[in-house]
């Protein structure tokens, strides 16, 4: 018996169609994929842009002045480290949370764990 059919070299084609799939993820610098540690800080905040690696959370803090025994509000941006595997899931507005890892690059120390609310939720 020679071979008859093709059949089964085209099935083992990838699709490219399913983006979004965890399996998928080849970033090295994901925390569950890839060889990515965190440790130390972890803040939420929402999604204010999004490249195609790296989101920018920004988030308000309330910062206490002795002199005047009140407080201020304070907004903080930190850039964070979007994974592969997240890229779908987050968009424009959404609550995540970020934790410290090492420094990925010059403004990138953060990395994203994981969405809390999607934009449109309160
Ligand atoms: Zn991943």
């Amino acid at each position: 018996m020679k071979k008859t059919s093709k059949k089964s070299e085209n099935r083992k084609e990838k699709e490219p169609e399913t983006a979004g799939t965890l399996s998928e993820c080849r970033d090295k610098k994901c925390h569950i994929h890839g060889n990515l540690k965190v440790r130390g800080r972890i803040f939420e905040g929402r999604v204010t842009k999004k490249f195609k690696d790296r989101v920018v959370i920004e988030f308000e803090r309330m910062i206490y002045v002795r002199k005047y025994e009140r407080y201020y509000k304070s907004k903080t941006k930190i850039h964070a480290h979007l994974p592969q595997c997240m890229e779908n899931q987050i968009q424009l507005g959404d609550l995540i949370t970020v934790q410290e890892c090492r420094p990925l690059s010059k403004i990138i120390h953060f990395v994203v764990i994981k969405k809390i609310k999607s934009a449109g939720e309160r």
